[in-house]
């Protein structure tokens, strides 16, 4: 794997690959990585001649400060993991390099999607997500980029980007949400959780699947309630239990629409999200 740090090099390098006529899919993470991070390589890898990897913990993305400087760095351990995955290139930028000096601020006309559920609990956290992602694309200019289903409304926010940006060649390819053995999704902030956060974690993924049991019984207020309920019983402070519409993400009001249920708790001031689809 050829490691990269400046995005001159990494460009110019991808550029010939381009030329040689590689497909080249990309993987943009924050590190820490765990096998959620690596289905997604390995899907990339097996669409494409080229796989390329980014690890930044972006700044502008995290609303709040503490989150930012808690963020878990496992540099050596995630160049090991992506050199033993068979990941072709890894981006590994500064600050400096992604936001160079004569980088101006884009604003992002999202739309509703960036104002709810996340957007509301993070004010300006979809703006920092485009800032990088729209970056990162400028620099590695990939034929797909790989994200996961674990973070769903990121999943909406950036086709939207795609759309605003003229990205249409683009494909934006969706990997299912990779869970530890008892259920509890992979997410690198995990490994700020002790052994009780640990185990009290498990429960928003038992959360999710009672709301996926009782979707066709309950009314949509009631299981919402019982969930909410049993998650602060269980210790979390609860930002948000909902049930959407699968598309648009505005809560749902119809048990015909296609459904997702979304949830995000923290414990022990470690913020989790995950979501589960009711009736797909
Ligand atoms: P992150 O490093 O948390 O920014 O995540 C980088 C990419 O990995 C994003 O597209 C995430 O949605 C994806 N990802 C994170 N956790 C999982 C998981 N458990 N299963 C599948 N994809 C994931």
């Amino acid at each position: 794997m050829i490691i990269f740090k400046e995005s001159t090099r990494i460009n110019s390098h991808l550029q010939s690959l381009r030329k040689e006529g590689k497909s080249i899919g990309f993987v943009p993470t924050m590190g820490a990585l765990h096998n959620g991070h690596l289905s997604l390589i390995k899907r990339s890898k097996s669409e494409n001649d080229v796989t390329v990897c980014s690890v930044f913990v972006n700044p502008t993305q995290f609303n709040n400060p503490e989150d930012f400087k808690h963020y878990p760095i496992t540099i050596e351990n995630d160049v090991k993991i992506l050199t033993e995955a068979g990941c072709d290139l890894l981006f590994l930028p500064t600050v400096d390099e992604v936001y160079p000096k004569d980088y101006v601020k884009k604003h992002y006309e999202l739309g509703n999607i960036e104002n709810i559920l996340e957007g509301f609990y993070r004010p300006g956290h979809f703006q920092g997500v485009c800032q990088v992602v729209d970056r990162l694309l400028e620099i590695i200019q990939p034929h797909s980029l790989y994200m996961g289903q674990k973070d769903y409304q990121q999943c909406m926010v950036i086709q939207k980007l795609l759309e605003l940006t003229g990205r249409t060649d683009l494909e934006l390819k969706i990997c299912p949400t990779q869970r530890e053995e008892d259920g509890l999704a992979m997410s690198s902030r995990n490994l700020r959780l002790n052994e009780n956060g640990r185990k009290q974690a498990l429960n928003i993924s038992k959360v999710l699947n009672f709301m996926k049991k009782e979707i066709q019984h309950l009314p949509i207020p009631e299981i919402k309630d019982i969930a909410v309920k049993q998650l602060e019983k269980d210790g979390f402070l609860v930002d948000y239990v909902e049930i959407s519409n699968a598309k648009t993400l505005e809560p749902a009001n119809s048990k015909t629409d296609h459904l997702v249920a979304l949830v995000a708790a923290s414990f022990d001031n470690v913020r989790l999200i995950d979501n589960m689809a009711l009736n797909s």
